[in-house]
């Protein structure tokens, strides 16, 4: 008797894109980045605040998302 067993590996969890939604936690401006903290506590920030937070949260391993440019979408 063989067992199969399918070992999936890992998804690697994408994080879903930010929106135009998605607000900055500093300011009201449009979020640019997501910083998601070890404890996997997720923060937004626009260009200027994450500027200004980035030595911290890099000190404090966080991982750092920046937004691509968006591209349109071709819908089918
Ligand atoms: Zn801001």
């Amino acid at each position: 008797m063989t067992a199969n067993t399918t070992t999936t590996p890992g998804t690697a969890s994408a994080v879903s894109p930010l929106t135009a939604a998605d607000r900055c936690d500093r300011c009201s401006a449009a979020a640019r980045v997501r910083a998601v903290l070890p404890s996997g506590f997720e923060l937004l920030f626009c260009k200027h605040h994450f500027n200004e937070h980035r030595t911290m949260l890099e000190t404090q391993g966080a991982v750092l998302l920046e937004d691509a440019p968006v591209a349109p979408v071709a819908a089918v």
